[in-house]
């Protein structure tokens, strides 16, 4: 099923402990078409400014990443973020963010992208989310991303964002922001109850039935109303740049699921899903999506999923396989 991706296409200055680059390709949108296009046609939607290269655009062409809704705006500034990281990588500084041409963006689809069955509202301003999501009302699967910002500044907006969608993917620490709880599990458990307030116009309740919470190097977990599920991160000695793993990670989860069309839900007559995914199914996405997000840190920005293979992928998730599973031991234990 193609997947629509609306998000910021960017330049980013990143320095980390082993180099640095100076706009370099990036964004939200681009990190996520890169790592889903190994699965499913993605389409992409966002603006950038005159001083946005042919050659970036050729990064997604080459992926097969369609970009004809990738809107030139005349006279306009690229969004650009600069970004340093601590020594061990965990700790990330923001030193300039510019909107550009984001300022003022109103999302205009084509029909082409308002016709995808999976659609992925990347981390931007929440009033801009809930408008492309009311674009593609019969969307059967649609994930969410955001971050401290607008929980700060648009919290009201982003719930009601949230409530317009089937999974919801944020780091740990925002999940815990967003809802005021400390613990995780709670905290999933509190979105995973959230509903529309208004029924969607496609009809059916739906609201969150899949939270993601992202926890860095040290994995990721997934809450739904009945289970749990955890994998570590894939573990590497050479992290170099880990600038959209996040985003890599939700291409490969919703770029898995997109790819398996026959296990969500069917459509309604008024259409939208709506219908619980199989556990099994959110398993093996976690696991892609974990391996995609392990090869984006390997080096800065794109440059090691520009030139990433399928097989070198599945050769990942045998390892990653084989290093989380483990077998029963029956031992008559004391006590
Ligand atoms: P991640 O490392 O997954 O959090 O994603 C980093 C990417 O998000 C970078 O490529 C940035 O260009 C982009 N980014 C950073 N801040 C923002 C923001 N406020 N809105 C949209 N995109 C952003």
């Amino acid at each position: 099923m193609p997947i629509t991706v609306v998000g910021s296409i960017a330049y980013d200055t990143v320095k980390t402990p082993f180099g640095e680059r100076e706009r370099m390709l990036g964004g939200a949108a681009v990190h996520f078409a890169l790592a889903a296009s190994f699965f499913e046609d993605v389409r992409v939607v966002g603006p950038v400014g005159e001083d946005f290269g042919e050659e970036q655009l050729a990064v997604m062409r080459r992926r097969g990443v369609d970009v004809s809704d990738v809107e030139r705006v005349a006279g306009g500034r690229t969004f650009f973020w600069q970004g340093e990281y601590g020594w061990d990588l965990n700790s990330r500084e923001t030193l300039d963010t510019q909107l550009g041409v984001f300022e003022g963006f109103q999302p205009k689809l084509s029909e082409r992208s308002r016709s995808s069955d999976v659609l992925f509202l990347a981390n931007i301003q929440p009033d801009l989310q809930r408008d492309v999501r009311e674009q593609l009302p019969h969307a059967r699967f649609v994930a969410l991303d955001s971050m401290n910002l607008w929980i700060d500044i648009a919290r009201d907006s982003l719930v009601h964002a949230i409530e317009s969608v089937d999974c919801v993917i944020l780091n740990d620490a925002e999940l815990r922001q967003l809802t005021g709880k400390p613990n995780l599990v709670t905290a999933a458990r509190e979105v995973l109850s959230w509903t529309p307030r208004t029924p969607p116009a496609s009809g059916g309740a739906r609201g969150p039935s899949v939270v993601v919470a992202k926890q860095g190097e040290y994995g990721a977990a997934l809450v739904t109303r009945e289970g749990f599920f955890a994998l570590p991160a894939y573990p590497l000695e050479t992290v170099i740049d880990p600038t959209g793993a996040g985003d890599t990670f939700a291409g490969g989860l919703v770029g898995y699921i997109a790819a398996h069309r026959s296990e969500i839900g069917a459509t309604t007559a008024e259409g939208g899903g709506g219908e619980e995914l199989s556990d099994g199914l959110l398993r093996r996405a976690m696991a892609h999506a974990t391996v995609l997000a392990s090869f984006n840190v390997e080096e800065f920005g794109t440059e090691r999923l520009e030139r990433l293979t399928g097989n070198e992928i599945v050769a990942r998730i045998k390892e990653l396989h084989a290093m989380t599973q483990f077998s029963g031991a029956p031992l008559k234990l004391r006590g």
